[in-house]
C-alpha cells in the first residue's frame, strides 16, 4: 500500500498518534482499513475487495452480514441490553444458551462457564482446576503441562499456558506452575523420522514430564486439538491415540482449548469430535458467535462440577460473563449452524474440496508441504523442496507472501514463512476456486 486515498491516509494518521493494535510493530502502525463485509469477502477502504481466508480471526463461521444475528442482537438489547449473572441472577439468554451448548458438546461437557472470550476461558480454567484439585484435599496439584508453540490466549495466564516464546519474553512470563512439552509439528522438527515414529515420540514427553514432575503435582494438559496460531499443525494420527493412552494412566485433567477448533472447523461439531478424545474441560470462543459479538466460555464435565459444586462458592467473574447480548447472538448462530446443516456440509462437501484443490500447491517450487484438516490448511514455503530446507528469512518471505496476497485480495495469514487458512465455514466451492487461484498467483509472485 504505497500511495493511498486522502481517507485512508487519514485514518492511517490516527492510528499511528492514538491506537495501539494488538500484535503490532509500533515503529509503524498505519494499518489496511477494513470499511465493510459481506459472505466471505472485505472491501478496505481503497475499494479492493479481498476474499477472507481467515475468517477475521477464525470466528466469522457464518461469514458477513448475516441479518438474523444483527435481529438477535438488537432484539435482545431492547428486551434487556445487560443484565450481570453474578450472585444468584440470570437472564434466559444465558440459560438457553448453557443447555444447547451441553446438547452440542462431547461427552458430559455438560456445565457452562461463560467470559468475554478465549483468554479468560483459559484463565478460568487454570483458576477451577487448582480449585478442583484443592477441593479434594490435593492442593499441591497445581502444575498445568502445556505444550511449545501453542496459543492459549493473551492474558497472564493465557500467555503463560501458551507456549509463544516472544510472549515469554515480554512480562516475565511464564507464571510459576506452568511447563511446555514438545509440539507434535512433524514438518518442521521429525528429522529423519517417519511422520507416526514422531508423532509417538513427542506424545511421550506427555508421560516422561509426568513422570519426572511427580503425577502428584500435575493438575492437567492442555492442548488444542489442531495447533491454530503455531501454524496450523496437524498432529501425526498416532499422536492423540498415545497421548490419550497416556492421560487414562494418570490422574490428571485433560483440557481441550477449542477456541479455533470448536463449532465445526474441523467438519464435526468440536476438534475433540473429529479425533475422538473426551476432555474434562474444553475451552470455547471465536465461531460461538461467529465473532459478531465477544464471547467466549468454559466447558466443564459432570466429574469437574460434582466435586467444585462440594466446596460451593467459586470466587470468579468477569462483568460480561454471559453478557445477554453475546448470548442471543450465540444462540441464533447455534440455530443457524444446526439448522442449515452447516458443520455437516462443511464434512461432506466443502472440506474435502478446499483439501484436495489446496494439495495442488503442493506442485509449486515453493510449497514444501500442504496439511490440513477440516476449513484448516497451512502451506508451508521452503528454499528447496527436497531436503525441506527453509529459508534463513522465513519471516520476511512469510510476510513478502501475505502482502502479495492482500494486494491481490486474498487475506493469507503468515506465521513466519507457513501460510495459514481458515475461511468461513460458508464458503463454496466456486469460492475456493477462486482462493486456490489467489494464493497460487501469490506464491508466483514471492518466489
Ligand atoms: N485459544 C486459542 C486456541 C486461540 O486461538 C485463541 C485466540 O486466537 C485464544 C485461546 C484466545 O482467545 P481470545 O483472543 O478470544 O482471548
Amino acid at each position: 500500500m504505497s500511495s493511498v486515498n486522502p481517507q485512508t491516509k487519514a485514518w492511517q494518521d490516527i492510528s499511528q498518534k492514538h491506537h495501539l493494535a494488538p500484535f503490532s510493530d509500533y515503529k509503524d502502525l498505519r494499518p489496511r482499513i477494513i470499511t465493510k463485509a459481506k459472505g466471505v469477502y472485505l472491501w478496505d477502504s481503497e475499494g479492493q475487495k479481498i476474499l477472507d481466508g481467515m475468517a477475521g480471526l477464525w470466528c466469522t463461521a457464518l461469514g458477513y452480514g448475516r441479518e438474523e444475528l444483527v435481529e438477535a442482537a438488537s432484539r435482545q438489547m431492547r428486551e434487556l441490553p445487560f443484565y450481570n449473572t453474578f450472585f444468584k441472577t440470570a437472564h434466559p439468554p444465558v440459560l438457553e444458551l448453557a443447555r444447547t451448548i451441553a446438547e452440542i458438546t462431547p461427552g458430559n461437557l455438560n456445565h457452562l462457564f461463560f467470559t468475554g472470550g478465549g483468554s479468560e476461558g483459559n484463565d478460568t480454567m487454570l483458576r477451577l482446576v487448582r480449585h478442583y484439585w484443592a477441593s479434594k484435599g490435593m492442593p499441591e496439584k497445581q502444575i498445568i503441562i502445556s505444550r511449545k508453540n501453542a496459543y492459549h490466549g493473551s492474558t497472564v495466564a493465557g500467555a503463560s499456558l501458551g507456549g509463544m516464546k516472544p510472549m515469554h519474553e515480554q512480562g516475565g512470563l511464564p507464571i510459576p506452575g506452568i511447563v511446555h512439552i514438545a509440539q507434535p509439528y512433524w514438518f518442521a522438527e521429525g528429522g529423519d523420522l517417519d511422520e507416526e515414529t514422531f508423532g509417538i515420540q513427542v506424545a511421550d514427553e506427555l508421560e516422561k514430564k509426568i513422570q519426572a514432575l511427580g503425577e502428584n503435582k500435575i493438575a492437567a494438559f492442555i492442548a488444542e486439538p489442531i495447533q491454530g496460531a503455531g501454524g496450523v499443525i496437524v498432529p501425526p494420527a498416532s499422536y492423540w491415540p498415545r497421548i490419550r493412552e497416556i492421560l487414562a494412566k494418570y490422574d490428571i485433567l485433560f483440557v481441550a482449548d477449542e477456541v479455533i477448533c470448536g463449532f465445526g472447523r474441523t467438519g464435526e461439531w468440536f476438534g475433540s469430535d473429529y479425533y475422538g478424545n473426551q476432555p474434562d474441560l474444553m475451552t470455547i470462543a471465536k465461531g460461538l458467535t461467529s465473532g459478531y459479538v465477544p464471547m467466549g466460555g468454559l466447558v466443564v464435565s459432570d466429574k469437574v462440577y460434582q466435586q467444585i459444586k462440594e466446596v460451593g462458592d467459586f470466587n470468579h467473574g468477569f462483568t460480561y460473563s454471559g453478557h445477554p447480548v453475546a448470548a442471543a447472538v450465540a444462540l441464533e448462530n447455534i440455530r443457524i449452524l444446526r439448522e442449515e446443516n452447516i458443520v455437516e456440509t462443511v464434512k461432506t462437501q466443502t472440506a474435502p474440496y478446499f483439501q484436495k484443490r489446496l494439495r495442488e500447491l503442493c506442485a509449486h517450487p515453493l510449497v514444501g508441504e500442504v496439511r490440513g484438516v477440516g476449513l484448516l490448511g497451512a502451506i508451508e514455503l521452503v528454499k528447496d523442496k527436497a531436503s525441506r530446507t527453509r529459508y534463513p528469512e522465513a519471516q520476511a518471505v512469510g510476510m513478502m507472501c501475505r502482502e502479495h496476497c492482500f494486494n491481490n485480495g486474498l487475506v493469507m495469514r503468515a506465521v513466519g514463512d507457513t501460510m495459514i487458512i481458515a475461511p468461513p465455514l460458508v464458503i463454496s466451492k466456486t469460492e475456493v476456486d477462486e482462493l486456490v487461484e489467489k494464493a497460487t498467483l501469490c506464491l508466483d509472485l514471492t518466489q
